[in-house]
């Protein structure tokens, strides 16, 4: 049964044919199963491109490239003057499993319900997938010619698998998504308590790196102990491992948050976000934000263990004992740097520290007043009051790939979640169903702000 709200908001949506289309795009997308295990990203891109090519763009415009039949990627170009660089507007097509026993809907039908669109990828990513191709038809209906190449990219395996599209364009076809900077995920608008506080806009990432840390052993009998023991030497160092802090190291994007921030916190955490862009720091403020899991990963290089082993049998010495140690370090900082803190912190020359696979690092994007400046302009047309705030990203996006090709990217679309009730990678995903079109007028506006003088 319809509520008399919904029925109205049915009627708008059935007089806009923008939103209508935007509607249809993310209903086929979120239908089309993507995942890794059994999904085919080649599907959804190719609905995409038969979508274009019957909007009129031509066919060489309207690419699905791939590095097999399963893990395609679209990449759809409206053409501009040439004025300036190309402007990259990236999403990932596939997304993360998804067991229908798990979920209290079935993931991959496209559900309106109480307000919301629910199915996998609602959040992540494929409101912004739906959004790119439902404006880039919208620019194209409406003549629109932009002072720069448009250049849609729709991506395999940013979750997983072995074919990650964004690092296979930047390998096989860079010619294709060459561009002066990017928009990603990542960012996004943030609602506490139903208020609306932040437009945020990812700038930077944190590096992954795992170490090993490995003891070796003579082994033995467990009935003659020894004071040598490769479990005892791991255990320690794991244990002065966590006490230790890596030191606070503030970036552009980092310092930038933390002055936004300030003005919307209460009054410890909001003085010592002033307090740590001083210097000197006031004692106490780097201690107070610390507490806080999400501010201590956005001052520092975090490293900690997630996984333990070692022993071979219940009645023997142990040969070894390994642990894993995963950092997320600052943009600049070098592995080989870090690995050397652990080894003094560790302080023990039987712990061996190997890095596990080699660091992806990439450098935080400039914050150009060229692409923030729309950013806080269409911000405070939409929702004034809201406040729009860089943030480095904790984890890792396919931005990663794109900034490490020297293509700077802003995770930024003016979708807006709540903060207490994030479900990407989990179950009953969904996005409000409001939130979804101001984030398309939102997305809208500023790609045109950015591809058009004045
Ligand atoms: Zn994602």
């Amino acid at each position: 049964m319809r509520t008399p709200i919904l029925a109205v908001l049915a009627a708008a949506l059935a007089n806009d044919p923008h939103q209508q289309l935007a509607h249809d795009v993310f209903k086929e997308l979120i239908e089309i199963n993507t995942t890794n295990s059994v999904g085919s990203t080649t599907r959804a891109a190719e609905a995409m491109a038969a979508r274009l090519k019957a909007a009129g763009f031509p066919e060489d415009d309207v690419r699905v490239v791939g590095p097999n039949e399963r893990k395609g990627n679209l990449v759809a170009r409206l053409r501009g003057t040439g004025a300036r660089r190309p402007l990259l507007l990236l999403a990932h097509l596939d997304v993360v499993e998804a067991r229908k026993e798990d979920w209290s809907v079935d993931p991959f039908i496209f559900l309106e319900k109480d307000g919301y669109y629910y199915g996998r990828g609602t959040t992540d990513d494929k409101a912004m997938a739906a959004i790119w191709i439902a404006t880039l038809i919208r620019f194209k209906q409406e003549g629109l010619k932009p002072d720069r190449d448009l250049i849609v990219a729709l991506t395999a395996d940013e979750e997983g698998g072995d074919f990650n599209g964004v690092q296979w364009l930047v390998a096989n076809h860079r010619e294709l998504i060459d561009a002066d900077y990017a928009l990603n995920e990542g960012g996004g608008g943030s609602i506490k308590d139903g208020k609306y506080l932040a437009n945020r806009v990812q700038a930077s990432e944190k590096v992954y790196q795992d170490f090993t840390l490995e003891v070796k052993n003579a082994g033995g009998h467990s009935s003659l102990p020894v004071k040598d023991n490769a479990i005892y030497h791991l255990a320690a160092g794991l244990a002065r491992l966590a006490q230790f802090d890596f030191p606070v190291r503030l970036n552009e994007v980092t310092r930038a948050f933390f002055e936004r921030m300030a003005a919307t916190q209460p009054a410890p955490v909001g003085e010592a976000m002033r307090a740590v862009l001083r210097s000197p720091r006031p004692p106490g403020a780097v201690e107070t934000l610390a507490r806080l899991p999400y501010l201590n990963a956005m001052m520092r290089t975090t490293c900690v263990a997630t996984m333990l082993q070692g022993g071979h049998a219940a009645n023997a010495l142990p040969q070894t004992a390994t642990a894993n140690v995963n950092c997320r370090m600052l943009p600049g900082e070098a592995p080989e740097d870090v690995r050397t803190t652990l080894l003094g912190v560790l302080a023990d020359e039987a712990i061996t520290v190997t890095p596990v696979a080699p660091a992806k690092p990439s450098s935080p994007s400039p914050l150009k007043p060229e692409v923030m400046g729309p950013i806080e302009r269409i911000t405070a047309e939409m929702w004034p009051g809201v406040i729009v705030v860089p943030v480095m990203g904790t984890g890792a996006t396919d931005g990663l790939y794109l900034r490490r090709a020297g293509i700077p990217t802003y995770g930024v679309d003016g979708i807006f979640e709540d903060v207490d009730d994030t479900r990407a990678h989990g179950r009953d995903e969904r996005l409000g169903v409001k939130q979804f079109y101001d984030g398309q007028e939102f997305l809208y506006r500023l790609v045109k702000a950015l591809s058009t003088a004045g």
